[in-house]
């Protein structure tokens, strides 16, 4: 139609553009009549009928971003060291965000424009950091006096048809015991409108400066889990569903067992690691045949503190199937500091001193998760040339039968990934 890069769309069948919301969600009508700006000016209106499933092919640019008006002492993001790349500085709280791609948002920002574009669009689920009900701890937990009460939002969502996948990030001694209480009921109140609950312990780093509370410990992280099973049991009663999810991190801080993955049901809240690593067992056990023989294979995994006591069971049962050799290499955190044990945050630099001296390996796997869709690890290290350095080829794996199953075939052997 001669959109060409530059174009302003103006409308939609009449209607204001202001995001790509309105522009999915208005385009979606077989009718359409578009007015745009281009480049040079000129104002243009299209009249489209649009053959049905098929996309309009305009490219969006990428949306600005809603910034956060919190201040959580728990902020991972206030947790950073200075000088890492700008965009891992930004505090998203964006419904819009929520809605499309699952990042938790708090709702605090949100106007009466977003409620009724909420619910005429039909965002649901949303993905909820609801942290407290009680109006006043929500307050104190965000660091922020003018925050709404979530439970007011919520109740006028859900009688708009919105549902919600929620999370509390608990910080001991501020929403753990009777907060946690009252908001496990507040939220169950809701009945079906609340999909899920993720209880996630407070995480801080050495950098974490706004945080005055104490650190999550076994004993709290065992009593947090018992409120769990009781809410559970209730809720398996009651609606079918588990409903509530402790995170692993819970689990691995308080040595309880962690749950098998038929404890996850759908993994509604994988991404905020609840059942991550019932997922990663299953995920191996199930791909055990199709790994090739690598009889002698010498193979080095790196991996977090917190992850490497999990990683025996799992690397025995490759090696029994394969013949491969496995080498585990537990890295600290060189950029965070000792509390932070998540292989998914070690930075370039705990790969390479990881990895520099080990002749020993014919082959290293890597957390796929230290690396981000660009390519680069939190510490601005690019992955392909770090990995140039290496003695050995080195591939990001989420669950090693990914790289491995591949290595057996004489074509793809010693092959770099991208
Ligand atoms: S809501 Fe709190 S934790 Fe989330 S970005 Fe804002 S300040 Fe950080």
């Amino acid at each position: 139609m001669g959109i060409v890069s530059g174009t302003e769309l103006l409308t939609v069948n009449g209607r204001e553009l202001a995001d790509f919301l309105d522009w999915e969600f208005l385009t979606a009508d077989d009718e359409l009549v578009i007015e745009a700006r281009l480049p040079g000016g000129d104002e243009v209106v299209y009249e489209v009928e649009r053959p049905e499933g098929e996309a309009l092919g305009a490219e969006l640019e990428p949306p600005t971003i809603r910034r956060c008006a919190n201040k959580c002492e728990f902020c991972f993001i206030e947790g950073l060291p200075q000088g890492l790349r700008k965009p891992l500085y930004v505090r998203d709280d964006d419904y819009r965000l929520s809605f499309a791609y699952g990042n938790f948002a708090t709702l605090s920002n949100v106007k009466e424009r977003d409620i009724a574009r909420i619910l005429e669009y039909r965002l649901s689920p949303l993905y909820v950091s609801v942290h407290a009900t009680p109006w006043e701890a929500r307050k104190v937990l965000l660091n922020n006096p003018r925050v709404p009460n979530i439970i007011d939002q919520l109740t006028r969502l859900a009688a708009g048809g919105i549902q919600f996948h929620c999370q509390m990030v608990v910080v001991p001694g501020l929403n753990d015991a009777d907060v946690l209480e009252q908001s496990l009921a507040d939220l169950f109140a809701l009945g079906d409108a609340v999909l899920s609950v993720a209880l996630v312990p407070v995480g801080v780093t050495q950098f974490s400066h706004l945080y005055n509370g104490r650190p999550m410990d076994a004993v709290n992280a065992g009593r947090i889990l018992a409120s769990v099973e009781r809410w559970e049991d209730r809720a398996l009663a009651e609606r079918g569903d588990r409903w509530v999810y402790g995170s692993d991190e819970l689990y691995l801080l308080s040595d309880h067992p962690l749950p098998a993955a038929d404890h996850y049901g759908d993994f509604s809240q994988i991404e905020n690691g609840v059942g991550a690593v019932a997922s990663l067992r299953e995920r191996v056990r199930e791909g055990l045949d199709d790994l090739p023989r690598l009889d002698g294979r010498r193979i080095g995994v790196v991996t977090g503190v917190s992850m490497a006591p999990l990683m025996p069971e799992l690397l025995d049962a490759i090696a029994a199937r394969t013949g491969a050799r496995f080498t585990l290499i537990p890295m600290e955190n060189s950029l965070f500091g000792p509390t932070t044990t998540t292989a998914g945050l070690l930075v370039g630099a705990d790969i390479r001193r990881a990895l520099a001296d080990r002749h020993d390996l014919d082959l290293a796997l890597i957390p796929a998760e230290t690396i981000n869709d660009g390519g680069l690890f939190l510490d601005d290290e690019r992955f392909v040339a770090l990995r140039e350095t290496l003695p050995m080829p080195v591939f990001p794996s989420y669950d090693f039968i990914d790289v491995l199953a591949l290595e057996g075939e004489p074509h793809v052997s010693g092959r770099h990934a991208a």
